[in-house]
């Protein structure tokens, strides 16, 4: 006999498009709520809400999803033709297909040409990079203008400042910071290494390390099954060099920023 859900609602869902009921076992919704349908949870909905708002014809864009896994992968792959996937596998060279369908790519140092991507996704992936200043340079380097980042990553240090866990050394070797934290990865069976404890100062961090521009957005909205703990979205835009030059003024002096040194010193090290 199974116990009644902890919480159990019906609504819409923004990854299976289509009217379902959310249910969760237990109180930790992040991992608990999921759609009848498809199986889908919070920040997966949360995600794919964001993008049908700001790219609504998403299915006809190229897009690049690093580190895909999820249900919503298994979606944009089904939906959009454009979709390009990709796996951090150094067993298979950079660049080339493996035979499971999935490109070869170091999110790091990427073997992509410059402006390739109308969209570049990663869910859930920033809290496990050992140069996340170098993941969001690459990535803004292969985004169009006018294209932007979307991702998940758990910000659970909210407003206190972000926190390294662990760092690579200039050997290849780890050096652990804090009491190693791991999460499950269907790519390595010991699960990938948490390196960042990220606080909201992950939007400074990320635009000043690529000169893209984030926003985060929070959802709660139980009619859409989007209700957890840190599911955030963040969106990190890629400017068009002429979007606001609404008078033709030539004064268009560079945006002044902050300086990323000191940001960078204390997260890496
Ligand atoms: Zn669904």
């Amino acid at each position: 006999m199974s116990a009644a859900p902890f919480l159990e609602c019906p609504g819409w869902c923004p990854v299976c498009e289509q009217d379902v009921v959310f249910a969760s076992p237990d109180a930790w919704l992040r991992d608990g709520l999921k759609c009848s349908a498809c199986g889908s949870i919070p920040r997966e909905r949360a995600l794919m809400r964001v993008l049908a708002e700001l790219a609504p014809d998403w299915r006809r864009l190229a897009l690049h999803e690093s580190s895909g896994c999820s249900i919503s992968s298994n979606r944009l792959r089904e939906q959009c033709p454009g979709y390009v996937a990709t796996q951090y596998d150094p067993a298979t060279p950079w660049g080339h297909k493996h035979p499971n369908g999935y490109r070869s790519e170091d999110l790091e140092a990427q073997t992509f040409a410059d402006e390739t991507f109308d969209i570049v996704v990663t869910q859930d992936v920033f809290e496990h990079l050992f140069a996340p200043d170098r993941a969001i340079a690459e990535i803004g380097r292969t985004l169009k203008p006018g294209g932007f980042h979307i991702c998940t990553v758990p910000i659970v240090r909210k407003a206190e400042g972000s926190v390294r866990r662990a760092r690579r050394r200039p050997d290849g070797s780890v050096e652990h910071l804090a009491e190693p934290e791991y999460h499950g990865n269907p790519m390595d069976p010991d699960g990938s290494l948490v390196t960042v404890d990220w606080g909201y100062d992950i939007a400074d961090y990320l635009d000043q390390a690529s000169g893209l521009s984030t926003t985060i957005h929070t959802i709660d909205d139980l009619s859409q099954g989007i209700r957890a703990a840190y599911i955030e979205v963040l969106v990190s835009r890629k400017t068009l060099p002429s979007a606001v030059d609404l008078d033709g003024a030539s004064d268009r002096r560079p945006r002044r920023r902050k300086p990323f040194a000191a940001l960078a010193r204390r997260l890496l090290g």
